[in-house]
């Protein structure tokens, strides 16, 4: 349901010199509501900065920007929306998707319509990165999601992830390859961190090839020496300790195997942190009991629908991958919300909505709603480095989800969308 603004709203020039007219309540006019701004404000909202909850009060977006927040003396002629019984957060930020090479480009504008104003892509379509960059740097009105991504996995002949049939075979770190000169490509296509693959197998019962030891060394000190962080797909313990050990800046996945206190220590000692995708473990779980709730079916794409309705996967792993989240928070771990939408398999998740469910999951993981909020806001912000966004303060981009309810009390208040702004305009929300 859109938000329309209030009765006081009063057109808004979009060429309006910076010189902002202000009314007092008493002389604001009533006029026909007038969306197509990126100026407005919201009255009366409870606040989500990306951390804590700081109140209730309002906040004010100018020309895309949040320029003031809390008590507001002079309130300039914008729209205006009534944030009574609603909270206000942060665009969220999907740390773990796909954009695979040759798919319908849809998947940032799904996204975009459950809230995700940023998608963190960990092995995509090289491609799309140059338009990506200059999307993210734009106040220019979209429909999709901004992107940072990887690029192009780091991975081996054979190994995972697996070559999509009927898509394009990206390249494949080969045994006598230079792994330096195999970052340095990324980076020339585009790449803004690195991804590398560590997967033996043994979780799916298929032993599959990696890269070495000492491949991983030489992939992680290329891309630090060039400023890149690096993740690591490494679902099972000995993989994980081998990408701590290389000095990996973070995990794509929970693991998935039992792991010792050794392991948690060292990974707190390296500092990394853990998107844990536990939506992409749980044998379907979320993804059904989304698709039956009515806050979030009406609004699914035909993708997401299709993704919804064929995930599945052992629920063991889940089980596992969720105890492991628990202990690794519980030790202080950084976790991020990441949901693994678009891998282009028969797990894969819905873009945006997905993220829905993974936010439960973290809860059932030991995390608060406010500390899963976060995971999904200003903490992956904070590390990736995203300047502009992930918090509610003055001067980042107007990126902001206003829904109904108190998701800091019960997250799956999330699901309950009011109105979705990027770069300060409304998103079209209407169902399909
Ligand atoms: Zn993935």
């Amino acid at each position: 349901m859109i938000n329309e603004p209030g009765p006081h709203a009063v057109p808004r020039n979009a060429h309006t010199p910076p010189t902002i007219p202000t009314v007092t309540k008493t002389d604001r006019q009533t006029t026909t509501p007038h969306t197509d701004d990126n100026s407005f404000l919201i009255r009366d909202v409870r606040i989500f900065d990306g951390v804590q909850v700081t109140g209730t009060g309002s906040v004010l977006v100018l020309e895309g920007r949040i320029t003031e927040i809390g008590i507001i003396a002079e309130v300039p002629a914008l729209p205006e929306y009534d944030g009574t019984g609603k909270t206000v957060l942060p665009g969220l930020i999907d740390c773990h998707t796909h954009s695979l090479y040759g798919r319908p480009r849809t998947d940032r504008r799904d996204a975009l319509r459950f809230g995700v104003t940023t998608e963190l892509d960990l092995h995509g379509d090289p491609a799309v990165l140059a338009a990506a960059r200059r999307q993210r740097r734009s106040l220019e009105r979209t429909d999709q999601a901004d992107l940072w991504s990887a690029g192009i996995g780091v991975a081996v002949p054979g190994g995972t992830p697996p070559n999509y049939p009927g898509l394009p075979h990206p390249p494949r770190l080969a045994p006598d390859a230079n792994p330096e000169q195999f970052v340095t490509d990324r980076i020339h296509e585009g790449s803004d961190f690195i991804k590398v693959f560590l997967d033996g197998g043994s979780v799916w019962g298929q032993p599959t090839p990696t890269p070495t030891r000492k491949q991983v060394h030489a992939v992680v000190a290329a891309a630090h020496r060039r400023g890149l962080m690096v993740i690591a797909h490494a679902t099972e313990h000995d993989y994980a300790a081998l990408a701590i050990a290389a000095g990996v800046d973070g995990l794509a996945h929970t693991i998935l195997t039992p792991i010792d206190d050794d392991l948690i220590a060292d990974i707190v000692e390296g500092g990394a942190f853990v998107t844990a995708t536990l939506s992409s473990f749980d044998g379907g779980l979320g993804a059904r009991d989304l698709y039956r709730d009515p806050r979030v079916r009406p609004y699914l794409s035909e993708t997401q629908t299709t993704a919804l309705t064929t995930s599945g996967e052992d629920p063991d792993l889940y089980h596992r991958g969720s105890l492991n989240v628990r202990r690794l928070h519980a030790a202080g771990v950084p976790i991020f919300a990441g949901a693994d939408s678009g891998v282009g398999a028969e797990t894969e998740g819905a873009h945006g909505a997905t993220m829905m469910a993974e936010l439960s999951h973290l809860v059932a993981a030991g995390l608060t709603p406010t500390e899963v909020l976060t995971a999904a806001t200003a903490a992956p912000a904070q590390r990736y480095q995203l300047a502009d966004r992930g918090r509610i303060v003055t001067d980042m981009r107007a990126d902001l989800v206003l829904v109904n309810g108190d998701p800091t009390v019960g997250v799956t208040a999330i699901r309950d969308i009011a109105t979705i702004w990027k770069n300060g305009y409304v998103i079209d929300r209407t169902p399909n």
